[in-house]
């Protein structure tokens, strides 16, 4: 049995992550079932779970949504046509797209609009890529980073502009960064990456782990982006790492031949599987934080819903301005109630 875990500050819920499943069960509160959503609500197996259990509908597909039912579109962002489809027919749209996903979004029509060629780095087939490559896809051309830059032939090596997807390893990205700025001297790309800080900071945790741990777990699911991430990067520096979904996927094997367990969690994981993982794993002398900074981002609910259910209130004097301990405030105070909240309000 390990005598010690590690467990990863920061880990879990980033603040899109946050605001998506808030917004998401606000519109289980305001709307009679079935709420419809666009793709996932974030790429989590339990949060999605949970949604459903509570009347959610998730689609592929906008057309699989009925006539004037209230829908809402995931954080991953969506291609216009999609957001356009989804306006046209539902009697409520609510995007709830991260806001450092709608920044590259601008990014990419930005430099199109300039004439730029953009490559995009990411993964074919994520609902994120898709997305972002959808708002120019003339003028984008998508590189796997476990590729490079081979099949891509500006029409003006002068103006070539590099993006990516938010939950790439920063490992992912310096190596096709590097070989475009060699290739293409005048590379325009935004001054920070477009890496978002909770991709970069879970991964600089884990980093931190595996200096310690002989074997690191990361709670996440199968198709998010950034938990696969995180276990390259623990891989890389070394050690021993596996994605898990929850307890059962904890192989007493792997127990058996660790004295140090690093413990940590994709953008999408609940804290309540973490904790239950902790509590497969028994560590004799207990649990040691790690913490490499302090988040403190907050992304407002989107514009929509804080108009709909304003719109609401004002209507059904103090109906939805519930002031239940345990139950989410006016939407004024979202703040102050977080996603794991959220969730646990879906069981109740
Ligand atoms: S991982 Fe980053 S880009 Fe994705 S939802 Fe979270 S904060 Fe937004």
């Amino acid at each position: 049995m390990p005598a010690k875990v590690l467990l990863a500050e920061p880990r879990g819920f980033c603040a899109g992550v946050e605001m998506a499943i808030k917004a998401l069960t606000w519109m289980v509160r305001i709307f009679e079932p079935p709420v419809y959503c666009y793709h996932e609500i974030v790429h989590n197996a339990a949060v999605v779970a949970a949604f459903e259990r509570a009347g959610v509908v998730f689609v592929d597909d906008i057309s699989e949504v009925p006539s004037g039912a209230p829908v809402m579109l995931s954080a991953h962002g969506s291609a216009p046509d999609v957001v356009a489809a989804a306006e046209q027919r539902a009697a409520v749209m609510v995007d709830a797209v991260c806001p450092l996903v709608t920044k590259v979004h601008h990014e990419v029509k930005r430099m199109a609009g300039q004439g730029y060629d953009i490559i995009y780095v990411g993964h074919e087939g994520h609902d994120e890529a898709v997305g972002a490559v959808a708002e120019a896809p003339d003028a984008v051309t998508l590189v796997d980073p476990r590729i490079g830059l081979g099949g891509f032939s500006p029409a003006d090596p002068a103006k070539v502009a590099l993006l990516a997807q938010t939950t790439l390893g920063l490992y992912e990205w310096e190596g096709v960064l590097a070989d475009a700025e060699a290739s293409y001297p005048e590379l325009w790309t935004a001054r920070r990456s477009d890496l978002c800080y909770a991709t970069t900071n879970r991964q600089a945790a884990v980093q931190r782990l595996a200096e310690e741990a002989t074997l690191v777990l990361v709670v996440g699911s199968e198709n998010s982006s950034n938990t696969q991430a995180l276990v390259r990067v623990a891989r890389n520096a070394g050690v021993e790492a596996y994605r898990v979904d929850g307890p059962d996927g904890v192989d007493p094997e792997w127990l058996a031949r660790h004295d140090v367990v690093g413990v940590t969690a994709g953008a999408s994981a609940p804290d309540q599987r973490v904790q239950a993982i902790i509590a497969a794993i028994a560590p004799t002398e207990g649990v040691e934080q790690v913490r490499v900074t302090q988040e403190d981002e907050y992304f407002p609910l989107p514009p929509a819903l804080r108009r709909l259910a304003q719109t609401l209130q004002a209507l059904v004097e103090g109906a939805y301005a519930c002031r239940t301990p345990g139950r989410p405030g006016p939407i004024e105070q979202d703040r102050d109630w977080g996603a794991t909240e959220a969730l646990a309000l879906l069981e109740a």
